[in-house]
């Protein structure tokens, strides 16, 4: 079992209306650490039930939640944030053991996550509305902001915890309840960010965690008519799902959805920083999020010595359990997703790729994979055109700058690209040309709490994070004051 400074970070039920709960029937799933294949522990299996009963009590929460002034928001998300950070060390082990990704990204990523909530109780001060010009003397327009209402989130398990606060923290800054759903292979950092809620002093009711079979849990967020708006992150299929199952009630969604990013190295860049910024895109989390670097085109002019560069700093990382010290690789979240990594580098393989690295399952067995970089890689390879979301970094070539942006954009997703060039004519160029929600100029790095992060195209709607991330939890409304 996994030590930690306090285990009662580490729940194995569920938390609806203030409440630690198990499934109506009592069935639980096991959680799985994929560094080792042993179950960490169980969590409940719940559905629809479960879930239309979390909805209530937001439902029934909500009058007073949104009653508080903004302040007294902002006070108790303030307080979870601190909590968040006190208990870093748990709740990065807590990642690693359910999630796999090295030690100190979990720790990166608590403290990201909890940025979130620092960042939208500071925000929940600064909703304003606006007083207009009226068309005729004895009228007065005004127009507020409010609370759109009980929401619901679906998140992934690519990063357990930071994918919860940038959905919960603006909810609850705007006045809204939330009931989630965290994917069901992450559930336990979901469940001690539930902990440090209640200690923080989120009402009950106010932030629920249903945990369990997903179709059912999110037909029942998608079908209530009490759920006024659901936020999802996760893959472009499942999104269309939700998509069509909101349409019956008209809800409002916000959706983060798949990348197919791209990371262009021009001529004129400087190799060793495209390098670092590769390997920061290409292989965080083991290439799992969905901002990392899918295709890498590098121009011809110096496709070998970046090829060659980057090879020799992927020979540097170090695969093995996220809980041990040096490591920067851990496993991928499960056997589904090394099929999918092994069946992109076979296809690329079969079609004239040229392996420069790795390729190969790693010999620690489970689900880990040898880092790869792969050379010569064409459009018509499925790595052109599906989220590998595993360690691989393929290197296409291109000749000019307007073939690479039409490269970049034949695809229908659209959230985050990447390029490395130092003529500041080119950079605003390709910047403004690229069809993704996101940018990164000569870094690969670019998620933080003060940023708009979403995509266009099939790669979602809504902006996370931001000022502008707190619009999406919130409804205008016009007051026309007459007779004055
Ligand atoms: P990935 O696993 O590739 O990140 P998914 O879209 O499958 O992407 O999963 C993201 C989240 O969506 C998870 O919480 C998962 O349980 C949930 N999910 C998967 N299928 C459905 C569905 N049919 N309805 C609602 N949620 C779903």
């Amino acid at each position: 079992m996994l030590k930690l400074n306090d285990p009662s970070l580490l729940r194995q039920q569920a938390y609806i209306d203030g409440a630690w709960c198990d499934a109506a029937e009592g069935h639980t799933v096991d959680v799985i650490n994929p560094a080792t294949g042993a179950a960490l522990g169980t969590v409940p299996h719940m559905g629809q039930q479960e879930t239309r009963r979390a909805i209530e009590a937001a439902n029934a929460a909500w009058p007073a939640w949104r009653k508080k002034t903004a302040r007294e928001r902002a006070l108790v998300l303030r307080k979870w944030n601190d909590l968040m950070l006190e208990n870093v060390d748990d709740l990065a082990a807590i990642m690693t053991a359910e999630q796999g990704k090295p030690l100190a990204e979990s720790k990166g990523e608590v403290a990201y996550a909890a940025s979130f909530l620092e960042w939208f109780g500071e925000q929940a001060k600064r909703i304003e509305g606006d007083t207009l010009e009226a068309p005729a003397r004895d009228r007065r327009i005004v127009v507020t902001r409010e609370p759109i209402g009980v929401c619901a989130a679906i998140t992934p398990w690519n990063f357990p915890a930071a994918m919860i606060t940038r959905k919960v923290g603006p909810a609850l800054a705007a006045g809204c309840p939330i009931v989630l759903k965290p994917a069901e292979l992450t559930p336990y950092s979901a469940l001690a960010l539930a902990v440090l809620a209640e200690r923080a002093g989120v009402p009950k009711g106010v932030f629920s965690v249903v945990i369990g079979d997903a179709k059912a849990i999110g037909t029942e967020m998608c079908a209530n008519p009490v759920v006024r708006k659901l936020s999802f992150t996760g893959s472009t299929q499942v999104g269309r799902v939700l998509m069509e199952q909101c349409a019956p009630t008209v809800k409002k969604l916000s959706l983060e959805l798949g990348g197919n990013a791209p990371f262009i190295v021009f001529d004129d860049a400087d190799l060793d920083a495209a390098v670092e910024g590769a390997i920061a895109s290409k292989y965080r989390n083991m290439g799992q999020t969905c901002v990392c670097a899918n295709r890498l085109y590098v121009q011809d002019g110096v496709y070998d010595a970046f090829a060659e560069k980057l090879a020799a700093a992927v020979a540097k990382l170090q695969v093995g359990n996220g809980m041990d010290a040096g490591v920067t690789q851990g496993p991928l979240i499960e056997e589904k997703a090394v099929v999918k990594v092994e069946q992109h580098v076979a296809d690329a393989l079969s079609k004239g790729a040229r392996l420069l690295l790795g390729g190969k399952r790693h010999e620690l067995g489970h689900s880990f994979f040898q880092p790869t970089v792969l050379a010569d890689v064409t459009p018509q390879m499925l790595l052109a055109r599906e989220e590998t979301f595993g360690p691989v970094a393929p290197l296409f070539r291109f000749k000019t700058e307007d073939e690479v942006v039409a490269l970049a954009n034949d695809t229908e997703f659209g959230l985050a690209a990447y390029f490395y060039s130092r003529d500041i004519g080119r950079v605003w160029r390709v910047a403004e040309h690229l069809e993704t929600g996101m940018v990164g100029v000569n870094t690969g790095l670019i998620s933080n709490e003060i940023a708009p992060f979403g995509g266009v195209k099939q790669s979602g709607l809504g902006r996370e994070g931001s000022k502008y991330g707190m619009d999406d939890y919130l409804v205008v409304k016009y007051i026309c004051m007459g007779g004055i």
